[in-house]
C-alpha cells in the first residue's frame, strides 16, 4: 500500500504531531507515505514529497502544518476532483488521510466515492465537529485565548474596566464557553446560547452592583456589530468599554501537549483503519476513548453542551 497525507482547511496547531503519527505508523508498516501539499491543491497540481521518519523526528512540537494548507475551490467541482483521482492513480496512491474540518472532510468523502480509500482526522481550532469531544487545535488555541484574556484582566482590574473580548469558532461556541469555565470571563454569548444587547447590559449592571468593576464579556465571532455592542453598553451603563478582538493570534503557537497526544492517538488509528480495509471514516475521541465513525456522519450542527452550560450558570451567578 501506499499512502498520501495531507492537511487542508483552516491550520491548527497539533497537525504536524498527526502527520508525525501517520508516517510513522505507517513506516512500522512498511508503508510508504507521501505528503501532499497544500491540501487538494496539491493533488491538483502535483505538487508532493515524500515523507519518511526522518522527516517528521522534530516536527510535533511546531504550530502550523510543514504540508502546508489551502482552500482549493477547483476540488469542490467535479472536474477538479478527477483531476485529483489521475494523479492518485499516477503516483500509485491507493489510500489518503485527511487532516482538517467538515469542508475537508466533505472533500474526503467524495474521493472515498470515488473509490479512495480515505480516513478523516479532525484538525480545526474551532472544534465545530459534533462527533468528537475534541479536534486537535481545540486545547492549545483555548490556552492561547486564557492567556491573553489573563492580560487583559490585569489592566482590567488596575482600572476597573470592562472588555469585550471577541474568539474564533466560526458558528461553534466552545472557545468561548470552555474559556469561561475556565475563569476567563465573566458574561459569555455563544451561538448556541446568544444573549441580546439588553441582557448583556443587565448581566453586567448586576455584577458591577456586587462591586466587580472589571468584567470580561467573551463573544464568539460572527454575532454582533462589536462597535454596536459596546457603543450600547457605554450608553446604557455609563461606563467606557474596551474591545479586542484575538483574531489570528489564536491560530499558530506551539501545540499543548493535550493535543500532541490526541493527534498521536489518532494519526495512529486513522493508519490502522486503513491496512485493516477501512474507509470512508473519521477518526475523533468520545469519553477520553479514541473512535470512528462514517464521514457523511461528521457535520457541524448545532450541538449545545447543556452540562457546560450549567456548570457556567454556577460559575457565573
Ligand atoms: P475546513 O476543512 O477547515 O472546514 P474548508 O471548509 O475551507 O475548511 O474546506 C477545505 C477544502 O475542502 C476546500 O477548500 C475544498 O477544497 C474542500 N471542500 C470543502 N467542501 C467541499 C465539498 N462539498 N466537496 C468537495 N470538496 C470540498
Amino acid at each position: 500500500m501506499r499512502l498520501g497525507v495531507l492537511t487542508s482547511g483552516g491550520d491548527a496547531p497539533g497537525m504536524n504531531a498527526a502527520i508525525r503519527a501517520v508516517v510513522k505508523a505507517a513506516n512500522y508498516n512498511n508503508i510508504e507515505v507521501i505528503g501532499i501539499k497544500r491540501g487538494y491543491q496539491g493533488l491538483i497540481d502535483g505538487d508532493i514529497q515524500r515523507l519518511t521518519s526522518l522527516d517528521v523526528e522534530e516536527i510535533s512540537d511546531k504550530g502550523g502544518t510543514i504540508l502546508k494548507t489551502a482552500r482549493c475551490l477547483e476540488f469542490v467541482e467535479e472536474l477538479g476532483r478527477r483531476k485529483a483521482l489521475e494523479l492518485l492513480k499516477k503516483l500509485d496512491i491507493d489510500a489518503l488521510v485527511v487532516i482538517g474540518g467538515e469542508g475537508s472532510f466533505r472533500g474526503a468523502e467524495k474521493l472515498h466515492e470515488l473509490g479512495i480509500k480515505v480516513i478523516g482526522i479532525p484538525g480545526t481550532i474551532d472544534n465545530d465537529l459534533a462527533y468528537t469531544d475534541y479536534s486537535i487545535g481545540f486545547d492549545t488555541t483555548l490556552n492561547t485565548v486564557l492567556e491573553c484574556i489573563g492580560k487583559i484582566r490585569d489592566t482590567d482590574y488596575s482600572h476597573d474596566k470592562t472588555t469585550i473580548v471577541e474568539v474564533m469558532g466560526r458558528y461553534c461556541g466552545d472557545l468561548a464557553l470552555y474559556s469561561a469555565l475556565a475563569g476567563g470571563g465573566e458574561i459569555i454569548s455563544t451561538p448556541e446560547k446568544k444573549l441580546d444587547f439588553d441582557t448583556i447590559c443587565s448581566k453586567l449592571r448586576l455584577r458591577m452592583s456586587n462591586g466587580k468593576k472589571d468584567n470580561i464579556v467573551i463573544i464568539t465571532e460572527r454575532m454582533y456589530d462589536l462597535q454596536e455592542l459596546q457603543k450600547y453598553i457605554e450608553e446604557k451603563l455609563k461606563i467606557s468599554v474596551r474591545t479586542t478582538v484575538l483574531g489570528f493570534i489564536q491560530r499558530g503557537g506551539n501545540p499543548s501537549a493535550f493535543d500532541r497526544v490526541l493527534a498521536s492517538k489518532m494519526g495512529i488509528r486513522a493508519v490502522d483503519l486503513l491496512i485493516s480495509g477501512y474507509s470512508g471514516r473519521a477518526v475523533g475521541v468520545k469519553n477520553n476513548k479514541i473512535i470512528d465513525v462514517e464521514l457523511e456522519n461528521v457535520n457541524t450542527e448545532v450541538n449545545v453542551k447543556q452540562d457546560n452550560y450549567n456548570i457556567l450558570d454556577v460559575l457565573l451567578h
